[in-house]
């Protein structure tokens, strides 16, 4: 469904709002280009003794507010492009929950779910070793993404530590806990979407309790988002992965999807339910539709369909420009991935925080200060949203790009 390349996609986003902002052009040339770009191509030995070279990316976007940060992703289709998108996507995410980040991206392009435990491993350490001189804690600090999970954090950290003769927790993210990882970080990104869906559906004056929903994509963000909104009294009518999806007009049992999804893998033929496709989950009547599975799920030849009230971005660009303004036009409130799924990146500071101290929170004050930061930037990208009279994607572009050019600003060009 793609109808521009990704990284375009991020910057005709990114370029209208320097326009609007009369951003100098010093600083919006590096905006509308990646600092730093690595591939690399290196050999894995499988099971059978054959040996395979897979291709990988790192991608540092721009670091001017701090370290690089962002998630690795292990995906067939992945490319750099993409990878440049999404490590864009997150210097504005950093930017607009206003923590002391940059932004990165890394992907290898491979099937994890054709791989055995330890083919992964093995390509795990081997790309950490390839992108070593691009990571660290000071510098460039990965995290878990589609296809990856706390068992790949431990082997890349365990594999950086080796390199450098010693433990260093906080080259990575989203590690287990045992091994300096946070409290609260796997729900973390889930988590945060709830936040946001309760302080977007109270301003319309709706809440939670009883609100229908519907939730595209049942992995480590996905399934967190159904999981708490049902507890919170919504009711969940629908549920998909990338086989299909499920739909109960009264209320699906969301643990016992869960449970069934845990001992199949599926989520289509649960009982309760009536089968359906993707392409029918996201045009059915909701109030709050959450995309949380891959990129480009809603544009132009679908935007007209979607019946639901709001939208909020659990994946990152499920959403083409075309299809925004379609949704504009018929009034679905879409708070954007820069700012409903930036739960993930938050925890991940703090749980960088805790590594630097050595000095660990409970899951409870991981949540507390997770509201706290989340309730701050919603409420700053509404208000410029209400003050701009600008939709949210917009405003949270222009809370970000703002507080991207006073950093650059203040730092000058060296040399
Ligand atoms: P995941 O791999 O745990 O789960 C992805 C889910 O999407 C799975 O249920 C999969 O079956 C489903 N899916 C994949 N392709 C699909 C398709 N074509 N149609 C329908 N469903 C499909 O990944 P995740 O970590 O939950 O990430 C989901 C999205 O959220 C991604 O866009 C990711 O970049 C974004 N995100 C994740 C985090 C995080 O902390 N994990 C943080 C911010 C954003």
């Amino acid at each position: 469904m793609t109808e521009t390349n990704a990284f375009q996609m991020v910057v005709s986003r990114i370029d209208a709002i320097c326009d609007r902002l009369n951003i100098k052009d010093v600083y919006r040339l590096r905006l509308e280009k990646c600092e730093r770009e690595l591939t690399v191509n290196f050999p894995v030995r499988m099971d059978d003794g054959t040996v395979k070279v897979f291709t990988g990316f790192r991608v540092h976007h721009n670091d001017t507010r701090g370290p690089a940060k962002g998630g690795l992703r292990y995906h067939p289709d992945v490319t750099l492009d993409e990878t440049r998108a999404l490590a864009a996507l997150m210097t504005l995410k950093a930017a607009v929950v206003n923590i002391p980040f940059g932004g990165a991206k890394g992907a290898v392009v491979c099937n994890p779910e054709l791989m055995s435990q330890a083919e992964i491993e093995r390509m795990t350490r081997r790309y950490t070793n390839e992108i070593s001189m691009l990571i660290g804690p000071d510098r460039d600090i990965p995290a878990p993404d589609i296809g990856t999970n706390p068992q790949v954090m431990a082997w890349m950290m365990d594999t950086y530590s080796m390199l450098k003769g010693h433990t260093v927790l906080a080259v990575v993210t989203g590690k287990p806990v045992g091994i300096g990882g946070s409290k609260g970080r796997l729900g973390a990104t889930g988590r945060g979407c709830v936040i946001n869906a309760r302080l977007v559906a109270e301003h319309l004056g709706i809440g939670l309790e009883g609100a229908t929903v519907a939730v595209q994509g049942f992995g480590n963000v996905g399934s967190v988002v159904a999981r708490l909104l049902a507890r919170e009294g919504s009711k969940v009518v629908a549920i998909s992965d990338v086989k299909g999806g499920i739909y109960n007009e009264k209320g699906l049992d969301v643990e016992a999807v869960f449970r069934y999804n845990q001992q199949t893998g599926l989520v289509v033929d649960f009982k309760d339910a009536e089968n359906i496709t993707n392409t029918e989950l996201l045009a059915l009547p909701c109030d709050i539709l959450v995309p949380a599975a891959i990129e480009d799920q809603i544009g132009k030849a679908n935007a007209a369909d979607v019946k639901a009230r709001i939208i909020v971005e659990g994946a990152n660009a499920p959403i083409t420009p075309e299809a925004d303004r379609i949704l504009n036009n018929n009034r679905v409130l879409v708070v954007p991935d820069i700012l409903a799924n930036t739960g993930g990146v938050v925890v991940s500071y703090f749980e960088w925080v805790q590594d630097a101290q050595a000095f660990f929170w409970s899951e409870d004050e991981v949540n507390r200060q997770l509201q706290v930061v989340m309730d701050n930037a919603f409420h700053e990208v509404q208000e410029i949203s209400q003050h701009e009279k600008l939709d949210m994607r917009n405003a949270a572009y222009m809370l970000a790009i703002k507080r991207i050019a006073d950093a650059m600003e203040a730092r000058g060009i060296f040399p």
